[in-house]
């Protein structure tokens, strides 16, 4: 799951994204409206954390202009105000939610959650395929009901593939899921992640196609 965080506010962006990272998410950071709407443009998140306050814009313009491309693109607004005028205008501008600053990790995390069941097939926080059950809310995995040691990366690519069941995803796509900007990536380093998920979970639950990348059956 990759997000694109929107925050001018360096200390908490840092902390967010160092927090985030640890939550299985890829997390991109940028600092004014102008580069969001670049991001967007260029290389789309599944998920967007929208500061209000940016110093070029007002994040509820961004929004606006993001609700215009891309209707479907959940976008949480943070904000410094907490007064119910501001709540209305940022769902009114179409923000899928809302917090106020100052706000607990928990909360977020919480918060992100309901937004990653919102997109796509997925409805819980719970996926059931063939033998292998992944739970995001702990993050746990199980294959034929012995729980599976997962490391992170290899957790954050099971999970794609398992939220996207039925679907191709390219290695390119999956890399962007695992992989911030910045972070150095191997020219094989989702062949590697399979590898070793195909070690624990067996040989045929993540397939190969040939030349494009891997999927996972929905059955
Ligand atoms: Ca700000």
């Amino acid at each position: 799951m990759q997000i694109l965080l929107v925050e001018d506010d360096q200390p908490l962006a840092q902390g967010l994204k160092a927090a985030l990272g640890r939550q299985h998410y890829s997390v991109n950071h940028v600092d004014t409206g102008r580069a969001c709407l670049h991001v967007v443009e260029t290389e789309p998140p599944d998920i967007i954390i929208l500061d209000i306050g940016l110093p070029d814009m007002s994040g509820l313009k961004v929004l606006e202009s993001i609700r215009s491309r891309s209707p479907g693109l959940p976008v949480l607004l943070l904000t410094a105000r907490d007064t119910l005028h501001d709540k209305v205008t940022g769902l009114d501008s179409g923000a899928d939610d809302y917090l106020a600053k100052p706000f607990e990790m928990s909360e977020l995390l919480a918060r992100l959650r309901v937004l990653e069941r919102r997109l796509g097939s997925v409805k819980s926080t719970q996926i059931t395929i063939g033998p292998v059950v992944l739970d995001n809310s702990n993050q746990s995995v199980t294959c034929r009901g012995e729980p599976e040691e997962l490391t992170r990366r290899e957790y954050m690519l099971l999970k794609a593939l398992m939220e996207n069941a039925g679907r191709v995803m390219t290695r390119n796509t999956l890399e962007t899921k695992l992989y911030s900007w910045g972070e150095e990536i191997c020219s094989n380093t989702v062949e590697v992640h399979v590898h070793h998920l195909r070690k624990k979970l067996g040989t045929d639950f993540i397939r190969t196609v040939r030349g494009v990348g891997y999927k996972v059956n929905t059955t």
